[in-house]
Parts: C-alpha cells; structure tokens; sequence
C-alpha cells in the first residue's frame, strides 16, 4: 500500500514510512492511494471473530508490503487483549450498551486512559516500536495536551523500547484525574513536564522544536497528534465491530459521532467507503462548530475558541477535514492546497456547490451546547440509569435530533467514561452516581512523576536533550 499528500506534492511512502512522517514535505496529510473494498460476503464472514482478529481482517490491507502477517496479528494481540491483565478491561473490548429501543452507545473506553484514543495509541505505540526494532533507529515523540492525548500516548509508549516521550502540560490547568493518569505512568523512557504556562504555551514549544529539531543531535521527531494516518487506520476497525453486533452487513447501520478534529468520523466515513453499509454518519460538536457550520451552510470559518463541559472537542479548526475536501475534489492535490493556502490567509473557505452537495449527502450534523448536554446526561440517567461523558451526550443528542429512520440501528460513539469529566455529570446533578472502574480505583495513591519547568522553549529543549535515551543525554 502507497500513501499519498493530499496537497499532491510530496513524495509517496509505503506505510512505515507513513508512520514515522506527520505532516507531508508540502503540508498536506497522508491518505491511501487507493482504498481497499471488502465484498458483503467477505464482512459477513468475519461475524462473531474476537476484536483482534476482525482488526487483522480490516488493517492488514493498509500495512502489506511493510508487516508481515504474522507479526502484525501477534502485535493486535497484544494490543487489544482483554481482562485485567491485558490492556482493555472488557471481554468484547468495545461493547454495545442499549439506551433505547434500536439505539446503542458503543463504549470505546474500557482501555488504560478511559477514552477512544486507546484504540488507536495502543496500537500506535506498538507499530513504531516494532518498525524502529527492525531500523535499529530511536525517535523521541513530543506532545502538548491539554489532558486526553497525552495520557493515551504515554500508556501507548510506556513499554516501547525504541522511544522516548515527552508530553507537556499546562502546570495546575489540567484536571487531578487526568494528570495522575500521566504521571503515574512510571518508566523510564515516559517525561512528564509540566510547564508553568497556559496549553498555548505548550503547543508553541512542541510547534518550535518541530521546526528546529538542532537540539535532538539527529535523533528523529515523531507526533502522535490525531493527523497520523495510524490512528485514524485504527478507527476504522470498531465501526465494522459494531455494525457486525447489530446485524450487518445484511442490514445496514447508522452512526452519530462527538467530533472535533474530524478524525473519528473521517474513520466511519473510510469504513462506508471500505463497504460496509453505514446508511447515516451524524457529525456531532459541541459550541466549537466548524464543522457544523461548513456541512448545514458551506462555511468553513475560524472562530475564536469557546471552552465548553466537552473540552477534547474544543478547537478551533479540524485538523482531519483535508482528508474529507480531497475526496470531494476528486483527489486533486492542486485544487486542496489553494484552498488551504485560502483558508490560511483568511481563516475560511466554501467549496463550489456540488462538491458542498455531496458532502451534505455523507454527513448530517447537529451543533450541542453545554446546557443540551447536561439535560441529555439527566435524560438517559432518568430513563435507563446509564451516566453518560458528555462528548458521548453529545453524540446522543445528535442522533435524536438528526435520525433519519427508527429501523436503522443507531450506534453512538461513546468516547470516553464519565468519571474522567466529573464536571459536567456534577453539573447535570448526578456526580453520586460515579466511581472510578476497577483497574483504575488506586489511581488517587499511585505515586507520581513530573517535572516542572519554566515556560521557556530553551529550558525544555534542554531538559529533552539530558533526557532523550531512557531518561540519559542523548
Ligand atoms: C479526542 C476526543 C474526541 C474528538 O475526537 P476527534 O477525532 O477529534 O473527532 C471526542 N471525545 C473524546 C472524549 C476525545 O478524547
């Protein structure tokens, strides 16, 4: 499999390649050449397979040529094995919960950090450790986070050889669940920094050494941000897992998907597109509505940022909707840089008419403020005793309001556990109702490591190059 930018100028990588890359040479994102498409006879064959086994089923098409089967089903193994040993704490790894009668939340957090991003980071983690053995090479991966990401890439790395990582956070801005999540993940390869700045400041620095890597003396850079084709490839294999419960490919299956980089729903769109029959995909964001504004009214336009109850959907742009404009301009590389130079220079952009058409049939969306999301969390805890996160209220909400047919089964992604946002399930009246699951009860007595650092670019440039190779000088 060959991956190409959707800018058209850069050159195309095989998938290790890929992997290791983020962003393209001329700034645009990686996407495969061609897609692979399954026959309904084929996904029906894969009914009732273990997840692991269905993931080598639906991935193994995008990583031939660069992993062997074998090696690629003993690392899916490893990545999504279950139990309180393994790493995801529930036997069907991604279980359907019933809210209602043909509506489902699909509960992708029963991994180590308690969020979606485990499905792609645990795997992520793994792919580079494996690709770096085979190279003999060592990266070191830098990330900012504002809470969710981070604590989802430091469990993804916290057994790789190869890598070491650094995620920064804002000193005191992040909440005790989410920073004990981070440092309490203990190993020698994992740094916790937390800068005594905003999440801006630690964006800019991450941004900064990406532009000027000088300090790491040659050892390669790597993201882990939601543009790496790796996690949205990982994304792809539950909305098969779930369609595959609820009767299909026989039938077909509708999604409703809390989104803000559009790379969880940019997944459902590829696994539509890969053949499974997906009848309505529904975008789902909270105040920050980009994307709600482009597919109700052809508006793709920044805004300023608004914090809101749902905050690992509060952007400002989507970082995954080239991947989506490349399509609907017929993959014409030209076409999406000068948009993107357009959106650049203005903060905004509209495509012509029928591609804006086309984009209207894939999706529905909705646009949730923070007072729907609390009365929807009240709403499903009074009718089924169920406490919902609200990025998953979110997506409920949404589904209520944009389905288009009571026959079609309608799953929502439910991405994270409530307990990681007490704030918003206090706000909704129902905090009593929440503990945290089994495999995470000691986190609040786990000891933690951190170290806190000025908000200056050369002080943590510094303390990355001390500590690059399991915690010595690089
Ligand atoms: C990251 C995240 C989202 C948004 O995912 P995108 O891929 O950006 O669409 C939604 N909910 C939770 C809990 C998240 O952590």
């Amino acid at each position: 499999m060959r991956y190409i930018s959707t800018r058209g100028q850069a050159p195309a990588l095989n998938f290790e390649e890929v992997l290791l890359a983020g962003l393209a040479s001329d700034g645009g994102l990686y996407v495969p050449e061609t897609l692979p498409r399954f026959t309904l006879e084929e996904i029906a064959s894969w009914s009732g397979l273990p997840y692991h086994e269905l993931a080598f089923r639906v991935m193994r098409p995008f990583v031939t040529g660069s992993i062997p089967d074998a090696d690629f089903k003993k690392i899916l193994e490893e990545t999504y094995a279950v139990g309180l040993d393994g790493v995801f704490a529930h036997g069907a790894v991604a279980p359907l919960q019933q809210l209602d009668s043909n509506e489902w939340v699909l509960e992708l957090f029963h991994g180590p950090t308690l969020a979606f991003k485990d499905f792609a980071l645990q795997l992520l983690g793994r792919l580079l450790d494996y690709v770096l053995a085979k190279r003999s090479q060592r990266v070191v991966i830098m990330g900012a986070t504002s809470g969710d990401t981070g604590s989802a890439a430091i469990e993804g790395c916290r057994r790789c050889e190869n890598v070491d990582i650094f995620i920064l956070h804002p000193h005191q801005r992040v909440s005790e669940v989410q920073r004990r999540q981070m440092t309490s993940t203990l190993g020698d390869n994992i740094h916790n920094i937390a800068i005594e700045g905003n999440f801006d400041d630690c964006q800019e620095m991450v941004k900064a050494s990406f532009a000027n890597q000088s300090f790491l003396k040659g050892t390669p850079l790597v993201a882990v941000n939601s543009i790496n084709w790796a996690r949205i490839m990982a994304q792809i294999v539950y909305y098969f897992h779930a369609a595959l419960q609820l009767g299909a490919p026989h039938r077909s299956i509708a999604f409703s998907v809390p989104t803000g980089n559009f790379g969880d729903i940019f997944a459902g769109y590829l696994a539509r597109n890969m053949g499974l029959p997906i009848n309505q995909l529904i975008v789902a964001t909270n105040r920050n509505d980009i994307l709600h504004r482009f597919m109700s009214g052809n508006r793709y336009e920044k805004d300023t940022l608004h914090p809101s109850l749902s905050p690992s959907m509060d952007i400002m742009v989507s970082s995954n909707f080239e991947r989506l404009l490349f399509d609907l301009h017929g993959r014409n590389g030209v076409a999406v840089a000068a948009l993107m130079d357009t959106f650049k220079a203005t903060g905004k952009l509209s495509v012509e008419d029928e591609r804006w058409t086309e984009a209207r049939k894939l999706f529905d969306s909705l646009a949730v403020d923070d007072e729907q999301t609390c009365q929807t969390i009240v709403d499903v805890f009074k009718a089924c005793a169920q406490v919902l996160d609200p990025h998953t209220a979110i997506g409920v909400r949404a589904a209520r309001e944009c389905r288009r047919s009571l026959d079609v089964p309608m799953v929502i992604l439910g991405t994270a556990h409530p307990v990681k946002f007490p704030e918003a399930v206090e706000k909704a009246g129902i905090g009593k109702a929440l503990g945290l699951p089994l495999h995470l009860a000691d986190l609040l007595q786990r000891p933690e490591r951190c170290t806190v650092l000025a908000n200056d670019l050369k002080v943590v440039q510094s303390f990355v190059s001390q500590h690059g190779n399991r915690g010595k000088p690089l």
